[in-house]
C-alpha cells in the first residue's frame, strides 16, 4: 500500500514532540504527530507545570551518607526507592552520583542554561501562537524552607542562579505571608524567582500546540510507534489508518523511548523517576496564587485550572508497575501542615514517569548511525518548560538551519 507521504514524523506527542511538531509545521513542513494516546495525556498532563530558565540546575544525588541513607529508607518524601528495582537501576545510580559532585553540577549547569535561557520565551511565542496565552501565568515561584539550616542549604543554588542572571529573592516568613497570606508560618524562609512562569494547565498546553500540526495541514496520527521501520526514502509507520512515511523522524518518547531506540542499536541512559498529583480544595476562601515548593517537605503546591495540585518528588520503580500510596499520603501530611488543604478532588492519584539522563539534561540532537533520525529524549524534572524551547532547536536541526544555540553539549554523544 502507498503510505502518505509527510516531511517528518514526530513519535510522541507530550510536551517536547508536540512542541516540536508545531515548530516544524511552523516552518512549512507537513507533519504527522504520532501518540497511542491523545496529546499531553501522559507525563505532560500531571506534572507542576513550572516554566523556567532556571531549568538548568540539575537534580543531584546526595553525596554526604546520613542524608543519602535517610532518602533511601524513605524518612522523607522526596525519594522512593522500590528496593526490588535496584539491581537494574545500579548502574545508572553510579552514574547519577558521579553527575553529583560539585564541578559536574557546574558543567550540568553549564550545559543547559544555554538552552534553558530560551525556555521561556520559546513558550511564549508558540502559546501566542496557538491562541493560550491565557494559559501560561506569570506569578513567579516560591521555594521555601521549614529551618534556617535547610534555607542556608539552597545558597549554592542561589549563587548559581545568579551567575545566570536569574532575579532570585531571599524572603522571611513575613515576606511570605505577604505574597500568599493562605501559607501557614510553618515555611519560614523562602527563595523567590519573580521571573519562573507557570501554567495552570500543562495537559491543555500541550494539546494547543499539537492543534497547530493540523492547523498547518499535517496530522495527529494515532499509531504505536514501535512499528517503526527504515525504508530508502526515509521512514515508514503502519497507522490505523494506512501506512505513512517521510525522509525524518523525531523520537520524542518520554519514558517509553527506550523501547523504540534498543530496536535501532541506540541505548540512552534513562531512569524513570515516578510522580503523583492529587488535586485538593482549601478550606473557606483561601488561595493559592503561584507555585510553591516546600524544599525540605519535598512536594510542591501548584494552583491549577482544577485546584491546588500537590506534586511529589521522585520514586525509581518499575516504569509500568502499579501505583503506590506512601509518598503522597506523606507529602499530603506534610502539605496540611503549610496550607489550609481541605478535601480531595480526584478520585485517584495521577500517576507520571519523569525519563531522566544522569546529567538531568535532555538528549536533543541527531541519532548515531540512524540518517534522518532525531531524539529529543530524557527532559527529567524539566520537559514541561523546556518543552518549547526543545522544539525550536528540533525545528532548526531538522530543517538545516543555523541553530540558535550550539546543540553539541545536548547529543547523545556525550554519555559514551
Ligand atoms: C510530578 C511531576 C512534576 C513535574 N513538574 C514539572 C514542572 O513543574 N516543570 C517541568 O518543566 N517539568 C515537570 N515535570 C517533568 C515533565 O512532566 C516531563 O519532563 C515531560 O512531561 C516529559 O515529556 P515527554 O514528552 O518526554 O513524555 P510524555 O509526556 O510521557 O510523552 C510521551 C508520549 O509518548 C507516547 N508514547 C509512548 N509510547 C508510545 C508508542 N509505543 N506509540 C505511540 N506513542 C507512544 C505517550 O502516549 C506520550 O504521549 C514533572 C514531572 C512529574 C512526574
Amino acid at each position: 500500500m502507498t503510505a502518505e507521504r509527510f516531511d517528518a514524523i514526530v513519535l510522541g506527542a507530550g510536551m517536547p514532540g508536540s512542541a516540536s511538531a508545531a515548530q516544524l509545521t511552523l516552518r512549512g513542513l507537513r507533519v504527522a504527530l504520532v501518540d497511542r494516546r491523545a496529546p499531553g495525556d501522559e507525563t505532560s498532563f500531571g506534572n507542576a507545570g513550572y516554566i523556567d530558565t532556571a531549568a538548568f540546575l540539575p537534580t543531584t544525588m546526595p553525596r554526604d551518607l546520613p542524608t543519602l541513607l535517610a532518602r533511601l529508607r524513605g524518612d522523607t518524601p522526596h525519594v522512593h526507592v522500590q528496593f526490588t528495582m535496584l539491581p537494574f537501576l545500579m548502574g545508572w545510580f553510579l552514574r547519577y552520583w558521579r553527575e553529583s559532585s560539585p564541578e559536574r553540577i557546574l558543567a550540568a549547569a553549564a550545559r543547559l542554561a544555554p538552552l534553558a535561557s530560551h525556555a521561556t520565551q520559546a513558550h511564549l511565542d508558540l502559546a501566542a501562537e496557538a491562541g493560550v496565552p491565557h494559559l501560561i501565568g506569570a506569578n513567579g515561584l516560591l521555594r521555601c524552607y521549614r529551618t534556617r539550616e535547610g534555607f542556608d542549604g539552597g545558597a549554592g543554588d542561589r549563587d548559581l542562579l545568579r551567575r545566570y542572571g536569574i532575579e532570585v529573592g531571599e524572603l522571611d516568613g513575613a515576606g511570605i505571608a505577604g505574597l500568599e497570606s493562605a501559607l501557614r508560618p510553618t515555611l519560614r524562609f523562602a527563595t523567590f524567582m519573580p521571573n519562573t512562569r507557570h501554567t495552570s494547565d500543562p495537559g491543555a498546553l500541550t494539546k494547543a500546540y499539537a492543534a497547530l500540526v493540523s492547523r498547518g495541514g499535517g496530522r495527529l496520527v494515532a499509531a504505536d510507534a514501535t512499528l517503526l521501520a527504515r525504508e530508502a526514502s526515509g521512514w515508514r509507520l503502519e497507522t490505523q489508518t494506512g501506512p505513512i512515511s517521510a525522509p525524518h523522524v523525531v523520537v520524542a518518547l518520554g519514558p517509553w523511548a527506550k523501547d523504540l531506540l534498543a530496536r535501532f542499536g541506540i541505548s540512552v541512559p534513562i531512569a524513570v523517576k515516578r510522580g503523583y498529583h492529587m488535586h485538593y480544595a482549601l478550606s473557606g476562601n483561601a488561595t493559592i496564587t503561584r507555585p510553591v515548593n516546600d524544599v525540605e517537605g519535598g512536594f510542591g503546591l501548584n494552583p491549577m485550572a482544577m485546584g491546588v495540585r500537590l506534586t511529589t518528588g521522585a520514586e525509581f520503580a518499575d516504569r509500568d508497575a502499579p501505583p503506590t500510596t506512601t509518598q503522597l499520603e506523606a507529602c499530603e501530611r506534610l502539605a496540611r501542615e503549610i496550607a489550609p488543604i481541605d478535601r480531595r478532588l480526584d478520585a485517584t492519584p495521577w500517576k507520571g514517569a519523569r525519563p531522566n539522563t544522569p546529567d538531568s539534561a535532555p538528549i536533543i540532537g541527531p541519532a548515531p548511525g540512524q540518517p534522518g533520525m532525531w531524539l529529543a529524549v530524557g527532559h527529567g524534572h524539566w520537559g514541561m518548560g523546556l518543552g518549547a524551547v526543545t522544539g525550536r532547536l528540533v525545528a532548526d536541526l531538522v530543517t538545516g538551519a543555523a541553530p540558535f544555540i550550539d546543540p553539541g553539549p545536548l547529543g547523545i554523544s556525550r554519555f559514551s
